[in-house]
């Protein structure tokens, strides 16, 4: 088929990090992308800690200079407490150019990097969930939406936990990790110990994470192994300020699908690989694998390299980085003498 044929080059289908840096980047190079984020408006969600080594690559996306505006917070490195020892590990950096931490509130880091999407041209559509593929034999060509079918040479499921495509496609997602579930909230009012920076506490049991998100906005999260929502109260050094909401809980089990692209298809970000938040760049990892998508989509549309190449060379990058999370992230575990990682 020509490419005139088609509604667009590219449609993804998830307006969160992953999926913005997945458009910015096919946008970047000359392609034509249609964006379908479910949502009507802005909401926010889990994942507002940000590594200092995000900015370059936030840089990349061309948003480096409106960081500013959706940035509560800037921290200099970590507190990390394990079984009653505590100490502060700093991001580094030289005299007078210390990296520092991003604290980001989630609905406006989105909507900056939908916005940057918007300006290079990307056709956002909110509101807007597919029911289906299209498929041209092994390929899939499409979206069947509720208001007819957008055709499209390549689509990017960047839908986080839904993992649309995933799913659609039946494809394996094996845990790697026993079952975990992370609960998390948000409690306002003055907590003077967390504005310089956050804390981790953990010991065999499990951990809790605690940060100031915005001036007078405190976030936690708690990963207690085998502990159900009822056993579950915000950290004592927030337990005075007035909760924000209702806790939450989001099944954060180590997986990664056994495929991550095809033919016509690509997935990215946590629907495509999960770890636990004390990974502690779920969001990093969002905007690298959208953005390395983009490049690998655009090769492979442009007849740059055999597509199969491609997608191989996709796999083993993520696959990579996968295990070698997953190998950190257990001998921590197993350092703090937590039983289900012996
Ligand atoms: C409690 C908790 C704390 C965390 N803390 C951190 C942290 O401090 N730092 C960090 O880096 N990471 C953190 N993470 C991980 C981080 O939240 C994720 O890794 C990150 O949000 C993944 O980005 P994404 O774009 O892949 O998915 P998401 O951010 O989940 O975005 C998916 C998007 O797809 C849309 N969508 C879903 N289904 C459909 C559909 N069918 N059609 C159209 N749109 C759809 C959704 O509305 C959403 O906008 C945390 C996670 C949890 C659970």
């Amino acid at each position: 088929m020509d490419r005139r044929s088609f509604d667009a080059d590219i449609v993804v289908v998830g307006g969160g990090p992953a999926g913005s840096a997945a458009a910015i980047s096919c946008a970047q190079r000359g392609l034509k992308v249609i964006l379908c984020e479910r949502e009507k408006g802005d909401r926010d969600r889990p994942g507002e800690t940000l590594h200092p080594g995000a900015e370059p690559i936030l840089a990349q996306l061309g948003v480096a200079g409106h960081l500013a505006g959706v940035t509560g917070a800037r921290h200099e490195g970590i507190w990390i407490e394990k079984s009653g020892k505590r100490h502060f590990e700093a991001f580094g950096g030289g005299a007078g150019d210390r990296w520092m931490g991003l604290q980001v509130w989630r609905a406006d880091f989105d909507a900056l990097l939908l916005g940057r999407a918007a300006e290079l041209g990307v056709d956002i559509r909110r509101g807007c969930a597919p029911r289906d593929v299209l498929r041209a034999g092994p390929s899939i060509c499409g979206l069947r939406m509720a208001d007819g079918d957008i055709s499209a040479r390549m689509v990017v499921d960047a839908t986080g936990s839904a993992r649309w495509l995933g799913r659609i496609l039946e494809i394996d997602m094996p845990p790697r990790s026993p079952r975990l579930i992370a609960f998390y909230g948000y409690v306002e009012g003055a907590c003077p110990e967390r504005d310089l920076a956050p804390l981790l506490v953990a010991d065999a049991a499990g951990w809790t994470w605690t940060a100031r998100v915005k001036p007078g906005l405190y976030q936690w999260t708690r990963m207690r192994f085998g502990e159900t929502a009822s056993a579950i109260v915000p950290p004592e050094e927030l337990s005075r300020l007035a909760p924000v909401g209702r806790m939450k809980g989001a099944d954060v089990t180590w997986r990664m699908a056994s495929q991550i692209s095809g033919p016509g298809w690509f997935i990215v970000g946590d629907a495509a690989a999960v770890l636990d938040p004390a990974s502690s760049h779920g969001v990093l990892k969002a905007l690298m694998s959208g953005i390395l998508a983009g490049q690998l989509i655009e090769a492979s549309l442009s007849g740059k390299a055999p597509p199969a190449e491609l997608s191989a060379s996709y796999h083993r990058w993520l696959a990579r980085w996968f295990e070698t999370d997953i190998l950190q992230l257990g001998r921590f575990y197993r350092e703090l003498g937590a039983t289900e990682f012996a």
